[in-house]
């Protein structure tokens, strides 16, 4: 979907390309592109995404996919085990599908649901993404 939107708005995407070298020019870079092909953009900007480090649960029997797997109330499949944050693979509002969100503002969303459930047991409590 914003893809859709940024395409319109002149943005081009080269998905499932790998960029191997970057030339800085006297105004702006270009970025070549494995393949032989290049980009030429007036400025870039870098973002690498995050991996969670999960290689410690090796074992435990918790379950791993991208990140720790939880479900709606963020709990593992071990259930008195709760994990959120960026290392928390959750169902996804958009997607409905689990996967990582990494940013803040869903770490405390989720941080908040186990707190509020496990002390108090109140298991109806629904996590909120935003
Ligand atoms: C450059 C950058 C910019 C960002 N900007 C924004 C922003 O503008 N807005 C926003 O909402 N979010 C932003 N984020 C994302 C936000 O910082 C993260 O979502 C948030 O910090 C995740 O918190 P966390 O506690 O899950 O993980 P972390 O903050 O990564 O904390 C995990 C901690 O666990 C420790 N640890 C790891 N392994 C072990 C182990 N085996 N034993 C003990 N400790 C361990 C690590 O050292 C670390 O201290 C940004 C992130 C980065 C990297």
């Amino acid at each position: 979907m914003m893809q859709r939107v940024l395409e319109k708005h002149g943005v081009q995407f080269y998905t499932n390309h790998q960029a191997c070298g970057v030339t800085w020019k006297n105004k702006g870079v270009e970025v070549s592109l494995e393949g032989g092909e290049s980009v030429n953009a007036d400025f870039l900007l870098v973002a690498t995404g995050v991996k969670p480090r999960t290689s410690f649960l090796e074992g435990s029997g918790i379950k791993i996919d991208d990140g720790i797997v939880v479900d709606s109330e963020m709990r593992t499949n071990i259930s008195n085990i709760f994990a959120a944050g960026d290392v928390a693979s959750a169902k996804g509002f958009l997607t409905g599908k689990n996967g990582l969100n990494p940013i803040f503002q869903t770490l405390l969303s989720r941080v908040r649901l186990p707190a509020a459930i496990w002390p108090a047991k109140r298991p109806n409590t629904k996590a909120g993404y935003p």
